[in-house]
Parts: structure tokens; sequence; C-alpha cells
């Protein structure tokens, strides 16, 4: 009979250095001392031990012996990998090249360092940025009258413009020197946050100066002259810029741009100067209608040669101010009713001089590498914060209502089908809170993160969706009514706007969080690629053989622990985190470690061809970003302080992660190409099944309990919503009676039990008040509240109702002739 001991030792051995991710040296002792320990003290026969040694030899002997393994081994590796992996086209390469690798690289890596995260600084505002926020931002909120911006006038009124200007709301990013405000990231979000409480008109107004636009380029590749002129213009609102990049044939495929500019020699300022003829056609242009400047992006030609003996230069940026020649600008477009000025440019050879390129003629032809080294910065704060400062101001109103509004005799909050919904809200509002406020404070420890920018923009703006129909669902008639008292409505058109913008989300999802995450986050990839570039071949062998063989150990090491987490239902490891959350951190431990295998495994097989597969690519982005969102949840929970009141809005989001990553990997496994591959990885990342499950209605309940009081966990997430109880705020002004609708709660309960006593019921309800106080059931004092709360809830509960003349458009209004037509 054959002894099976030896190759069990060498199997349980290689598993645990797998597992432990030691060195191959390391690994080759271990497995020596293991046969070895076993023919000791086993006893076992000296052919098993034979057998096993040489085999176990032959595996890692080859391995430890470099040249040996170069020539033989990596060599023939190195042709075929050359030959399989898909060449990366510029553009590619520039946007892979651009940004940096913060934490989403340890999610990547199959085993993430904790203490990497929770060493970051927790982010904070300065008593400036604070002040700020408690002065003109809350000046500014009061201000605004979001049906009057919306409806009426589909624009900003003068006071509003002159208000952002004067205290240079447009300047955030715009250092000091230049006259800005030189906020955080972090203070940008929270103002973007606090103003969207009420109106995602003014938000986006605010958002995009300080986004990517004339500012962000002037500050990084303007030349001194630019930077001089345009950067206290900008801060102070004496200019307004906009950023012109899509059209009509180049949306989402940006580099296929059509416009073009010739370098010429031109009529400028009285000479004849050299410069560029442009010809251009954009729509969709944030501010274009009112913009004084305008960062354009084309494609440079020098048929002529004059600037170099390059003919086709590349795309490249340029600034035209408002009156420059030919330029026609200023028809609007209409942005589901938000109307944010918003509309198309056009210009046929529109001369400007060299002077007028960003970063002048030495930056001709970079402009592709400038808009995307910048995007990532503006992706990272803007829509993230515009959509969870909805968010939070949607979770606080909808709370509040459900409490206030009554049906079938109790408050809607109680009723659990809204109490899904509830909890949907409080639940994710948490997730993009954490995720906003992670993107944030990466780009403050100056980071440029191109993945998590992706990952925010993409999952705020698709959370937001889900929240806003969550939000009015629950309001009922009372959201879709739209009207002064309508504070819901608005949030829900704006949605999709936020889909759009900044790379669609369908491609975002489908092509850039995996596609540039496999290859920037991957420890090995990237070095791979670069090691393949090397052109002396000896250097080039030496190079892939290293990364080649860390990347196979790394492989190996990732099958095996997810095999064993998966196996022990992440229960394993040592893990920051206090009791409560230890479980969450194993379980993103077991899920990176998943990801790192299937995205290994998808890459080696699929090759160039995974980049075509996009529903593959979307699933695997989907867990990299759930990854993500997780591990920002728990930085913002350990920031915080651990604070026991917020356990289950963190625990509802935590599990809708972890759902939602198994139903991500369980999709890949399903539909992976490669049938035998896909059986064998799903033991690997599935041993016991599909175990995660949605979070329960008993969290879910607790969740919306959060939502539908005041306490703290409530007041955490609405940090940074305006909610003074102002004339143009119905939320601020609901959030402020909530305590007295719970007060008034068990009198209301007496006051039912006394009419219920009562003969005759009188039906007014003044007069049932009286009824009831006369007979001593209720107090004086819990009267004036049941009257206070009645009158309050009447507010709340109304809606708006117009003469048929006042919602009739402008136009017809103007023109009775087109009336009778209507
Ligand atoms: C309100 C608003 C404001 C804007 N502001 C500006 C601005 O200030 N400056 C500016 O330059 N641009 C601006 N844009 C343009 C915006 O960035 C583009 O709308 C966006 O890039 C998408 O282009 P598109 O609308 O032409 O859609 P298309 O490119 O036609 O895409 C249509 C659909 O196809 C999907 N898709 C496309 N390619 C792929 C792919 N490879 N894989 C999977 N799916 C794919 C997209 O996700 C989308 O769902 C704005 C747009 C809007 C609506």
């Amino acid at each position: 009979m054959i002894n099976w001991y030896p190759l069990l030792a060498v199997l349980a051995v290689s598993l645990t250095c797998a597992y432990l991710r030691t060195s191959l040296r390391a690994w080759t002792i271990a497995g020596f001392v293991a046969i070895a320990a076993v023919a000791w003290l086993a006893g076992t026969g000296w052919l098993a031990l034979i057998l096993t040694a040489a085999l176990f030899a032959a595996i890692t002997l080859p391995l430890n012996l470099p040249d040996f393994r170069r020539q033989k081994i990596t060599a023939p590796l190195l042709k075929i990998y050359q030959k399989i992996t898909p060449q990366l086209s510029d553009t590619e390469r520039v946007a892979l090249e651009a940004g940096t690798v913060g934490f989403e690289g340890e999610l990547f890596s199959g085993k993430p360092d904790w203490k990497q995260l929770l060493r970051q600084p927790a982010a904070q505002l300065t008593i400036e940025e604070q002040a700020f926020l408690d002065g003109p931002c809350e000046e500014l909120c009061h201000m605004i009258n979001d049906w009057e911006i919306t409806h009426e006038r589909a624009d900003l009124p003068p006071e509003l413009w002159e208000f952002l200007k004067k205290n240079r709301f447009f300047g955030m990013i715009i250092p000091k020197e230049y006259g800005g405000l030189q906020f955080s990231a972090l203070a940008n979000s929270a103002v973007l946050q606090k103003i969207s409480t009420l109106s995602a008109t003014v938000c986006s107004t605010v958002g995009v100066p300080n986004s990517l636009g004339p500012a962000e380029l002037l500050l990084h590749y303007g030349t001194k002259e630019q930077k001089e002129y345009y950067l206290p213009r900008l801060a102070d609102g004496r200019e307004i810029p906009c950023f012109a990049l899509t059209g009509p044939y180049a949306g989402s495929d940006a580099t296929s741009i059509p416009d073009y500019g010739i370098v010429a020699k031109g009529e400028y300022g009285g000479g004849n100067v050299l410069g560029v003829r442009l010809t251009f056609d954009k729509r969709y242009i944030t501010l274009a209608p009112v913009a004084t400047v305008i960062g354009l992006a084309f494609r440079l030609f020098d048929p002529d040669k004059l600037l170099s003996d390059v003919e086709d230069r590349g795309i490249t940026l340029a600034l035209l101010p408002r009156d420059t020649r030919g330029l026609e600008i200023g028809r609007r477009h209409m942005p589901l009713n938000i109307p944010f000025q918003n509309g198309p440019l056009h210009g046929k050879d529109v001369f400007v001089p060299l002077s007028q390129l960003i970063g002048g003629p030495d930056m001709a032809g970079h402009g592709w590498r400038m808009l995307v080294e910048c995007l990532s910065v503006g992706r990272a704060i803007t829509l993230p914060s515009n959509t969870t400062g909805g968010a939070k101001a949607g979770a606080l109103a909808t709370g509040a209502y459900s409490r206030l509004r009554k049906q079938f005799g109790m408050a809607i909050g109680r009723f659990e089908g809204v109490e899904e919904a509830l909890a949907r809200i409080g639940g994710y509002t948490y997730a993009m809170s954490a995720l906003s406020l992670a993107t944030a404070s990466a780009v403050d420890r100056g980071e440029k993160p191109s993945v998590p920018s992706a990952i925010a923009k993409y999952h705020c703006t698709e959370m937001a969706c889900q929240v806003a129909k969550d939000v009015i669902d629950i309001h009922g008639g009372k959201g879709v009514q739209l009207g002064p008292k309508n504070y819901a409505g608005r949030g829900w058109q704006s949605a999709p706007i936020a889909v759009t913008v900044e790379g669609a989300n369908i491609m975002t999802r489908s092509l850039m969080i995996f596609g540039q995450g496999a290859i920037r986050c991957h420890p090995y990839v990237l070095k791979e690629m670069q090691a393949t570039q090397i052109s002396d071949y000896a250097s080039r062998l030496r190079a892939f053989d290293r990364v080649l063989f860390q990347h196979v150990g790394f492989a190996i090491s990732n099958a095996a622990r997810s095999f064993v987490l998966g196996l022990s239902l992440a229960r394993l490891g040592r893990v920051p985190g206090d009791k409560y959350t230890k479980r969450f951190y194993r379980k993103l431990n077991r899920y990176a470690a998943a990801l790192a295998l299937v995205a290994d495994t998808s890459m080696l097989t699929l090759g160039g061809k995974l980049k075509f597969k996009e529903r593959l690519s979307a699933r695997l982005g989907d867990v990299l970003s759930h990854l993500y969102i997780g591990s920002a949840m728990l930085k913002r929970y350990e920031d915080q302080g651990r604070p026991l009141a917020d356990q289950p809005l963190l625990a509802w989001a935590f599990h809708d992660c972890a759902y939602k990553m198994q139903t991500a990997l369980d999709g890949v496994l399903r539909n992976f190409p490669v049938r035998p591959i896909a059986w064998l990885l799903r033991v690997l990342v599935f041993p016991l099944g599909l175990r995660e499950v949605p979070p329960s209605d008993r969290l879910g309940h607790r969740v919306s309990a959060i939502l539908c009081a005041p306490n703290e966990a409530r007041d955490r997430l609405g940090l940074w919503t305006y909610l003074t109880p102002s004339a143009n705020n119905p939320i601020g002004r609901m959030n402020a009676i909530l305590a007295d609708v719970i007060a008034a709660e068990p009198v209301e309960r007496k006051l039912q039990k006394a009419l219920k006593a009562e003969a005759a019921k009188p039906l007014d309800f003044t007069e049932q008040l009286a009824a009831a106080e006369a007979q001593g059931a209720i107090s004086t004092e819990e009267r004036k509240l049941l009257e206070r709360v009645r009158a309050a809830t009447f507010e709340f509960i109304s809606v708006d109702d117009f003469d048929p003349r006042e919602l009739e458009a402008a136009v017809i209004k103007t023109k009775p002739s087109l009336r009778s037509v209507a």
C-alpha cells in the first residue's frame, strides 16, 4: 500500500507557505524539512519518501537555479507573453501612466496591509475652511431659492452670481497667491455637499470651475504670463470658465474629436503673428453660455511645419476669450430641468495666437496627457460630493417625513415596505459619504487617484439614482408635484445627469474601473509590460523573469488564500478593528484574494480578449469597487472613534457590499468562457457555495429607525447638510420639528383614546383637542404641542398648485398668438 504521509506533509507545508506568502527559497526549505520530519517521526516507507522528495526537488530546484530558469522556462514564456499581450494604444498608455496608486493597490494585492489604510491621518477641515462653511457658504444657502432658479429664471439670479464671485466660490482650488481660497479637496467637497442640500443647479455651477477646466490646467501647465493674467481673474469671478472637449461626433470616445487647428499666421492685436486657425463644433459644455474664457480641445496640425517637422501634433488645448472673432457662443441646452448653464459652441477658422495655447507652444500636442492627468482630481471630488450631499439631504428629509406623515393610523416609516426603502437610503448614504471622503482625502494626500475617482464617480452617481428614487417613492404624491414646496423632485431629475457626465457610467464600469485597475493596481502586470519594452534582450529577460516569478508566487498564494479563507468563511487571519468590525476586515481579505485570483486567471486565459469582454470586466470592477467602498467605510468608522450608534449603518452598508462582491464573482464564474477553468475557480473562490446574504430585515429596521428620529448617528450621517430652518429650506424646518413630532406621538394616542370614549366625536381637530383637554385626557401643554405639530405637518404634506398661466412657458406668455395655437 502507498504511504501518503510525505506527500500530504509537503502539500500542507506548500498550502501554508502559499497562504503566508513566503519566498520560493523558504518554501523549498520548508518542504524538504517536512519530508525529513515525516521520515523521522512516522518512520515511513523509504520508497514513498524518495518519490516525494524527488518530485518536490523536480519542481523546486529548477526554479531556484536562476540561469537555468531564465533560459529554459522564462525565455519561451516571454515569447508567448509578447504575442498574447495586447499592444496599448498611445491613448491607453497615457491614461495608465497618468494616475498614482494608493490603497486600491493593496486591495488588488489579495492581502491588504490594513495598517497602511489606518495610518492615514483622519481628514479634517482647517479653522479657515470651517469658517467659510459656517459663513459665506451658510449665507449662500440662505439666499438660494431653487424654484426661482429652476422654474422661473432657468438661471441663478444676478445677486447669487455676484455673491458667488465676490466670495470666491469659483476660486476654491486656486492658490492664495493668485487670490483664490486654496482650499483642500475636503473643504471643496464640504462646500459642494452643503449647497446640494438645496440646489443641484447652484452646486454644478460652483463645482465645474473648481473641477477639470482652465484653472486646474493653468495651475499645472500654464505659462507664467497665463497664470498671472488668468488665475486672479478666475478666482474673483471676473472670468467665468468652461472647458470644451465633447462634440456631436466625439462623446465617450473623446480622443476622436474632429475639431482641428492649423498652425498659420494671422492678424492679432494689430500685428501679423504665428497662431492657430481653429474649426470646432462642441456641445454639452457646462457654463459655456455665460463663459468669458473657453478652454478648447482640438487636434493640432502643422502642414507647413512652422512649429516643427511633425505635421500631426495631436490633441492640444487653447484658451479663447469670449470676444474672439468668429466664436459662436451663447445658446443653451436644457439638462433635465436642472438649468445650470450648459450649451454648444462653434467656430470656423477662428484665429488665436500661439500664446493662447495652454502652456504655450511647448505644450502643443500634449493635450490628452494634460487632461487625463488632471481628470482624476476633479472626478474624485465634484460628482461624488454633489451626489453625497443630495443623498444626505434626502436621507434626513425622508426620515423626518416618514415620521410625520401618517396613513392607516400610523407613521408611514413604521410600515415594513417603507422601512426597506429607508434602510437602502441610509445604507447607501453611509457608503457614499465614506467613498467621497476617501477620494477627497486621497487628493489631499497628493495622490492622483485615477482608479478610485472612477469608482467614486460611478458608484456615488448610481447609488444617488437609487436614493433619489426611494426618496420619491416614500414621499408619494408629495415628491411628484413640483413647486417651491417640493424638495425631492429636482434631485430625482438631476440624478441621471451625473450618470452621464465625466465618463458615462456604462463605459466607466465596463471599461475603466477594472481595465485601469487591473493594470495600474496589480502589483506585477504593469511591471511585466514595462519589462517587455526593454530593448536589450538579456536585461529584458532578467527583468521579466524576476517579475514573472513574483507574479506566479502571488497567483499561487491568492489561490491558497482564497480557498482557505472561503473554507473558513473568512474567520481566519490577524486583522485590525474592534469586536464588531474584525469580521468585516476578514471578509475584505477573503474577497481581495478572490479578486486577485480571478483577475489573474482571466488575464492569463483571455489575454487581450478580456478588453472586449466588457461584462466580465465590469463585474471584476464591481468587486474592486466594493472592496474599496468597504475599506473606506471601515476607515471612516475608525476615524470617527468607532461610534456604537453608527454600527447598524455600517453593518447594513457592509453586508450590501459583501453580497454584491459575491454576486459579481458568481457572475464572472457563470459566464467565464473557458468552462473547466471556471469550475476550478469556483472551488477555490466558493468552496462552501454562495453564503453571503443581503442585509437582513432586522438590520434594515434599525437603520430606518436611525433616520426617523433625532440621534447622534443621524447627525453624523447628515454632516455638512444645510439644516438651518430658514424660509427657503423645508428640509431644515422639517428636521427642526422632528423632536416635537416624536414627543406628540404618545399624546396623539391619548387623544385617540379619549375620542373613542366620546359618544359623539367632534369632527374638527381643534374641537377634538378642546374636548380632550376639557375631559382632562391631555394637558394644555400637550394640546399646544399637538396644535404645533398639526400645523407643521400640514405645511410639510402640502403641495403647490398653480394658475394655468403660471405654468406656461415664457415664450407663450410673451407671444399670445402662440397661445391660441397651443
Ligand atoms: C449636462 C452635461 C454637461 C456636460 N458638460 C461637459 C463639459 O463641460 N465639457 C465637455 O467637454 N463635455 C461635457 N459633457 C459631455 C459628457 O462628458 C459626455 O456626455 C459624455 O462623455 C458621454 O458622451 P455622449 O453623451 O456623447 O455619449 P456616447 O459617447 O454617445 O455614449 C452613449 C452610451 O454608450 C456608452 N459607451 C460608449 N462607449 C462605450 C464603451 N466603450 N463601452 C461601454 N459603453 C460605452 C456610454 O456609457 C453611454 O451610455 C457634458 C454632458 C452633459 C450631458
